[in-house]
């Protein structure tokens, strides 16, 4: 779907390394087992096709995996060396970036993301993390946080990043001498039961990690187990505060990744090319559907036209369409009831009065699609300013001083991250000091590294994961 009014040809990766069973059981106890729960399919966003079909873990299901879970922690992880539990990390590791390929795929195909981003973004970071935290898991006695696990680490993951979640989740926990049980997003678990094949592979004893698909009811389930020691979480601030309100006054540990509104801001001596390429990354990366995007873009008033001018042609050369071709920039979005969310917001934002914009733009037929799409005009009080939209959707609104900057950046609920284009360095630190968000960026966005923490301020969250900051939710 080329807007840039030449024609590409199409550069498809081959989906032939996917080797697709038309049906996947629960993985507990190292084993693929049948759920006593109904069946659901995953599909891929981009065409509706039917990928396979997945179990929905029942209540029951979901206590016969804690129990799994809990047998391998007190017979086989809790006592094991961490030189040990280091050396299945980095087996694990080492699978992930053979297989990276076919990993790769996978999550392109059910998440609907581009190729380019799943091989080149998620998968090297997804290997990172197990290598990083493989390389703690002897040296705990140098990280500040105690030697002691938790016990069973429930963990449920959004559909975003699937299997970036899912290393971010077990990596950490694992190293530390937790055993898991993961529920991944009910629209992309496929390639967290590729993962379970991987840790069969790799040997790792059965139950360390037991996965079970479902939807809002299986993770409620493990949210309210009482076998459960310690709960993590990455996903909406609503279910967040669900979970915060069902393990309060219980033991259980919790640790709380939510949403978020970034504000990217660019000065008027920022150099506007690399600033713009930042402002596209930050809020088209992924479609949009990331938790730090930089959905508010704050532009100093003397270059708001130069930069509204540069994003408006940028824009018109991005390639929506066939996640699995090389030269896509943009998806599909993940699901029907995501893209709705994504409608409503924005229509909501044109009936405030902002106005919209979209550069010319052919969407496939099938599938689910939203344009990148830009909205001038917009004030403070507009919804699309303060609600998380998770989509390609970017607001754009204007400042004249640092201090209306930094006022305006934190004038949300969430406070995740912030980037921040500017020539100056003491600038660059003075606004650091005052934006209450847990990453800020300075001259980059969107930059992951495993040995980085993460995490928000607000109702973005509670807890860091990453670095050496992300041991400390997994021990006492
Ligand atoms: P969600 O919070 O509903 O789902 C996240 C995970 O929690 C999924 O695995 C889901 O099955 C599970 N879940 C749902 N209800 C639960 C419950 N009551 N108890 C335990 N687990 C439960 O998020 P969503 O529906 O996928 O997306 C909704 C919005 O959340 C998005 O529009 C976006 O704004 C935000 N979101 C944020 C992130 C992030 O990384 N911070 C990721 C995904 C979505």
């Amino acid at each position: 779907m080329g807007m840039s009014g030449f024609e590409y040809a199409p550069a498809p990766e081959s989906r032939a390394v996917v080797d697709l069973d038309p049906s996947y059981g629960l993985f507990i106890g190292g084993e693929f087992t049948d759920g006593t729960g109904s069946a659901f399919k995953s599909i891929s966003p981009a065409t509706e096709e039917v990928l396979a079909e997945v179990h929905e873990a029942s209540a029951a299901d979901v206590d016969r995996a804690v129990a799994a879970a809990r047998h391998a922690y007190e017979r086989v992880w809790r006592d094991m060396p961490g030189r040990d539990r280091g050396k299945y990390l980095f087996r694990i590791a080492r699978l992930i970036q053979e297989r990276s390929r076919e990993l790769a795929v996978l999550e392109s195909l059910d998440n609907g993301k581009p190729i380019r981003e799943a091989r080149d973004v998620d998968l090297p970071l997804v290997a990172a993390h197990f290598f990083y935290y493989a390389g703690w898991a002897d040296k705990l006695a140098y990280a500040g946080h105690g030697t002691q696990p938790l016990g069973v680490a429930g963990q449920i993951i959004p559909w975003n990043f699937p299997l970036l979640m899912l290393a971010w989740k077990i990596a950490p926990a694992l190293a530390c001498g937790n055993t898991v049980v993961l529920k991944p997003a009910e629209t992309t678990p496929l390639t967290a039961l590729l993962f379970a094949q991987i840790c069969q592979q790799a040997e790792l004893p059965p139950g360390v990690v037991n996965i079970v698909t479902g939807a809002g009811a299986t993770g409620r389930a493990l949210v309210e187990h009482p076998g459960v020691d310690k709960i993590a979480f990455t996903g909406s601030t609503e279910v967040g505060r669900s979970i915060a309100r069902a393990v309060a006054g219980t033991p259980k540990r919790v640790t709380l990744e939510l949403g978020g509104k970034a504000a990217n801001i660019v000065f008027d001596d920022a150099p506007i090319d690399q600033a713009v390429e930042g402002v596209v990354n930050g809020i088209f990366f992924n479609q949009g559907h990331v938790c730090c995007a930089g959905s508010r873009l704050l532009v100093q008033e003397p270059v708001y036209d130069e930069v509204l001018a540069s994003l408006k042609r940028r824009l018109a050369t991005l390639r929506v369409g066939d996640p699995l071709d090389k030269n896509t920039d943009i998806g599909a979005i993940n699901s029907a009831e995501q893209l709705a969310r994504i409608r409503e917001l924005s229509d909501i934002g044109e009936a405030e009065g902002a106005e919209r914009w979209s550069p010319p733009c052919e969407l496939p037929d099938r599938g689910f699609w939203f344009p990148p799409t830009l909205f001038t005009g917009v004030s403070q009080s507009h919804r699309i300013a303060r609600e998380e939209i998770f989509g390609p959707v970017l607001s754009i609104l204007t400042f004249r001083t640092p201090a209306e900057a930094v006022e305006k950046a934190n004038n949300t609920p969430y406070g995740l991250s912030a980037g921040v284009w500017t020539e100056k360095g003491s600038r660059m630190l003075w606004m650091a000091d005052r934006l209450r968000a847990g990453v800020v960026w300075a001259n980059t966005f969107n930059r992951f590294d495993p040995t980085s923490p993460f995490g928000g301020y607000k109702e973005s969250g509670y807890g860091r994961e990453g670095g050496r900051h992300g041991l400390g939710a997994y021990l006492r």
